[in-house]
């Protein structure tokens, strides 16, 4: 299947699907708004998916998202969702990938630390990361 069942909707913005990808656990989210999801959890976790309560490890595009890759808002999606696939993926990239994805995860990071209650774990969450995974 290279899209979402027709008819159906996105379960997080219960609107027709904008850019939609599938999740490992095969449930089907707007791009933006399963990444939505995971900012606003914890930036070193896995997002649960909202439907089924399973960690998404893996994000796939549909092919029609996929092959807009020359629009800007679409390319950028893509970016970030292939940067979550490496950072959360099940097969390890390697060091030298990680540090790729680091500008990804600051950000992610920044704006937790913005957040005082987060702060203090996260630096020790963000060591354990690049040491141990
Ligand atoms: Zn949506
Ligand atoms: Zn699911």
């Amino acid at each position: 299947m290279d899209g979402p069942p027709e008819n159906d909707f996105c379960s997080i913005c219960h609107a027709n699907f904008h850019l939609p990808s599938q999740a490992n656990c095969s449930h089907w989210y707007c791009s933006n708004c399963i990444l939505q999801v995971w900012n606003h959890g914890p930036a070193l976790q896995p997002c649960k998916c909202p439907l089924c309560r399973r960690p998404i490890t893996l994000l796939i595009p549909s092919e029609s998202t996929s092959r807009q890759l020359d629009n800007a808002e679409v390319s950028e999606i893509l970016q970030r969702i292939q940067s979550y696939n490496r950072v959360f993926g099940e097969r390890s990239e390697g060091l030298v990938q990680r540090v790729q994805d680091l500008p990804f995860l600051l950000r992610r990071l920044l704006r937790d630390i913005m957040d005082p209650q987060r702060s203090i774990p996260l630096v020790i969450r963000a060591r354990v990361y690049l040491a141990v995974k």
